[in-house]
């Protein structure tokens, strides 16, 4: 039997299942998928993220950051930027590719002790006296003491335990893209437009929300996020604020190219 059963490895999962097993339990680490897996995500850390990361997983996290930015910048609605560049020793300002960045904290939780399997879907979870016993979709049945359910937004498990299903106003509906990309292309552009390199928030094209570009090493992420109750057609939404983007002459006109 198990102590602790944590259900889902994503940053949540992982790190519950870290500090967990340093603490001295005995802890399994389910995943539904294998955990170098693409999800679609900014991946920007803000500079109280990479602190506790720093503070959690120590220094040697940062061969996981794929690149640095040195600034921010916002733009209105109707087109007016601010430019915030960060004092190089205040902020991180990293970004990372999640496929690498989820596998590496899950490898961490697995070197320090926890059990890591992936392609195991939990789909049932129940309780019998002081035990909590939960079904996986292979049929295997796994008796724990406690259970960490850090499944993400998306799963349904929490409701079984009775934990309230989210409303459509607390979702928010992204949609874009990371995609590789010559970013040298790219940099080019900022250095002419705003003269640093940083990830750039557009209030304005995107009703209720707003629209990013975030700079990785080697790729590129577009995307959006918005209310669900405010988009009839998220993917026309999409494409006008990209042309926006790129008539501004932020981005190279082939990024249109990309599927979202
Ligand atoms: C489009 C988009 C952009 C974002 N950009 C940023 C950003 O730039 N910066 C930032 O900090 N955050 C960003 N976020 C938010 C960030 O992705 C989440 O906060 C983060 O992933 C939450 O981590 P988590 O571990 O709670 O959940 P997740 O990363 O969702 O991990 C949950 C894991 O549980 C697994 N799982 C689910 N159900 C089961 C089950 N039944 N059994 C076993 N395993 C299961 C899933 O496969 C998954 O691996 C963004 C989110 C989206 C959607």
């Amino acid at each position: 039997m198990y102590d602790v059963v944590v259900v889902g490895a994503g940053p949540a999962g992982s790190t519950a299942a870290l500090q967990l097993s340093r603490k001295g339990f005995k802890v399994l680490l389910l995943e539904k998928h294998t955990v170098d897996r693409d999800k679609f995500c900014g991946g920007g850390l803000a500079d109280r993220t990479a602190e506790l990361l720093f503070k959690i997983y120590g220094n040697e996290i940062k061969e996981v950051f794929d690149f640095r930015v040195n600034g921010v910048v916002f733009e209105s609605p109707s087109g007016r930027r601010l430019i915030v560049e960060y004092p190089p020793e205040k902020f991180y300002s990293y970004l990372v590719v999640r496929s690498k960045f989820d596998s590496r904290l899950a490898e961490i939780a697995a070197s320090e002790g926890a059990e890591l399997r992936e392609n195991n879907e939990v789909v049932r979870v129940r309780k019998e006296g002081d035990r909590i016993i939960s079904t996986t979709r292979n049929g295997d049945e796994i008796e724990s003491r406690y259970i960490v359910v850090a499944t993400g937004s998306q799963d349904k498990l929490g409701e079984q335990m009775g934990i309230a299903p989210l409303s459509t106003d607390q979702l928010a509906l992204c949609w874009g893209f990371e995609e590789d990309y010559d970013m040298d292309k790219v940099f080019k552009l900022w250095e002419r437009e705003v003269g640093i390199i940083p990830v750039f928030l557009f209030f304005g094209p995107v009703p209720a929300g707003y629209g990013w570009v975030f700079p990785k090493r080697n790729r590129l992420n577009i995307g959006m996020g918005t209310n669900m109750d405010y988009v009839k057609s998220p993917q026309k939404l999409f494409r006008n604020f990209l042309s926006r983007v790129i008539n501004e002459g932020l981005l190279p006109r082939d990024v249109a190219k990309f599927k979202v």
